[in-house]
């Protein structure tokens, strides 16, 4: 960590199934305002929320991560999610990441769906103990003040990013219709896709 100082220490989170510009320039504006040491990306295990529809191998989706973030030299990728096993919970993931990093302050990076749902997540208001929380700006989402209310105000900051309309969903969606997804993702990931043949149409789906 940089010249002694308490390492300042961004996580995202997410299941990156792909990872997209996105995930990137949210993270990257969030690093440049907090000016943070370091932005853990963290794919989920299993994520809870998406229990209703097949996630990609984790394995994919770490490695996809990986990809897109080789680049950057503040950027790593943590595995801990993925290890643990079971549903992951983003309780656990900073519980995890304040043992192994004791010195960092933490700064929890979401969109602002994510922010807004947050009182949902499991033992949501220890959250706020482990991490402040940074909820970017997100096209076709608003923040409900009501949540924002109810979070204590030293431990959140709503930041305004450039506005990318760009989600998994849509991601995996444009490449089951065989659209392409060049340029919504970093070239290393639509190579990735195509290479391992991710999101292809079911075989239900089929003629
Ligand atoms: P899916 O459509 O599968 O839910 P997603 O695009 O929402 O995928 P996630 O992996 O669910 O991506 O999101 C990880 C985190 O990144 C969440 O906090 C989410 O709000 C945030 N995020 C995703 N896309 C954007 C975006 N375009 N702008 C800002 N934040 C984003
Ligand atoms: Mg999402």
């Amino acid at each position: 960590m940089a010249g002694g100082r308490r390492g300042r220490v961004g996580v995202m989170g997410g299941t990156f199934d792909p990872i997209h510009h996105g995930h990137l320039v949210a993270a990257s504006e969030v690093q440049a305002f907090f000016d943070l040491d370091e932005v853990i990306f963290v794919p989920t295990g299993a994520p809870w929320q998406k229990a209703h529809r097949d996630v990609s191998p984790a394995e994919h989706r770490y490695l996809m991560t990986v990809i897109a973030t080789a680049a950057n030299p503040r950027f790593t990728v943590s595995r801990v999610d993925i290890d643990r096993g079971g549903p992951t919970y983003t309780l656990d993931t900073l519980r995890d990441l304040a043992a192994a990093l004791p010195e960092a302050e933490l700064f929890f990076i979401t969109g602002a769906d994510a922010l807004a749902e947050i009182f949902t997540w499991r033992g949501a208001e220890a959250l706020f103990e482990y991490a402040q929380f940074v909820g970017c700006t997100r096209p076709g989402y608003t923040m409900d003040d009501d949540v924002l209310a109810k979070i204590p105000g030293d431990r959140v900051t709503m930041l305004e990013i450039p506005a990318l309309a760009i989600s998994s969903t849509d991601c995996r969606e444009r490449h089951r219709r065989g659209e392409p997804v060049w340029y919504l993702v970093p070239d290393g990931v639509v190579q990735y896709i195509g290479k391992h043949d991710l999101y292809a149409p079911k075989t239900t789906d089929r003629a």
